[in-house]
């Protein structure tokens, strides 16, 4: 069943009203009409089941059968990604999304390459936020929050005490991410770091240490920053999300 972004002020008892960018998807490029099944989701990550009842020139309604509210994510993943070039940063975003991080930061360090325009900041963070929506179609769950880029030093305020930290770094060769999760608590939450196309500059790893963060290797082959994020976060959800999966003894 196709998934629709609504505003939960878009919804009453039992009925829908999709507007927007949502509704001109819906009946100018899926071409639904009356009597179809749809699942529309809010801004909390409740979701509703549901049929178009009706086709207007600017809306859908659409009537509610069932109402589900937000699961509560029992793992908190937040990324902190250095800006990336060109559509390598899209790529991780989608990506992050699509594996259940909960929460994005985008920064700048020493040797990121990647910078927006000025005055293009709220723009390009709201074209982040459309991506993350719409890899949720898809994936189903919540679109992460996606806070405005920072500089590398405010990535450790307010990190909650309780959070693992870990700075991913190709230059380290004692602890894979492996061992750490043997050796680590089970977190409810964990902040992790990469780096741009160029790495953390020396002083950067030494500072996310000074601040509780661990270098964590992903192992021997350097690898590019859109592959190591990706692959981070796959495994960091593999390792502490997946209550299935029991944790490593
Ligand atoms: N500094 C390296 C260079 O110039 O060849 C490459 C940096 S790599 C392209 C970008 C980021 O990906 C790094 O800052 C790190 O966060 C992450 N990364 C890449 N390979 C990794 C590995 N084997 N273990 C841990 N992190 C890795």
């Amino acid at each position: 069943m196709r998934r629709f972004f609504i505003s939960s002020q878009a919804i009453t008892q039992d009925r829908a009203q999709l507007s927007g960018a949502e509704f001109h998807h819906l009946r100018h490029v899926l071409r639904l009409d009356r009597g179809v099944r749809v699942i529309l989701y809010d801004e909390s990550g409740a979701t509703y089941h549901g049929e178009i009842l009706h086709i207007a020139p600017t809306y859908a309604e659409v009537g509610i059968t069932q109402h589900a509210p937000a699961e509560t994510r029992a793992f908190h993943l937040t990324l902190a990604q250095s800006m990336l070039k060109g559509r390598k940063m899209d790529l991780v975003i989608e990506k992050a999304t699509e594996l259940g991080v909960h929460t994005i930061v985008p920064f700048v360090s020493a040797f990121t390459v990647a910078r927006i325009p000025d005055g293009k900041r709220a723009e390009r963070v709201a074209r982040w936020q459309h991506l993350a929506r719409a890899a949720t179609k898809q994936s189903g769950g919540l679109p992460p929050e996606i806070r405005p880029p920072q500089l590398f030093p405010a990535l450790f305020h307010s990190i909650p005490q309780n959070s693992g930290k870990i700075i991913f770094s190709e230059r380290e060769c004692a602890l894979h991410l492996r061992d750490f999760a043997r050796d680590s608590a089970q977190f409810d939450a964990l902040h992790i770091l990469v780096g741009p196309e160029g790495g953390f500059a020396p002083e950067e790893i030494e500072q996310a240490q000074a601040a509780g963060f661990v270098s964590v290797s992903l192992g021997a082959s350097v690898l590019r920053a859109e592959t190591a994020s990706i692959t981070a976060i796959a495994l960091c959800q593999f390792l502490w999300r997946d209550p299935q999966f029991p944790p490593l003894s």
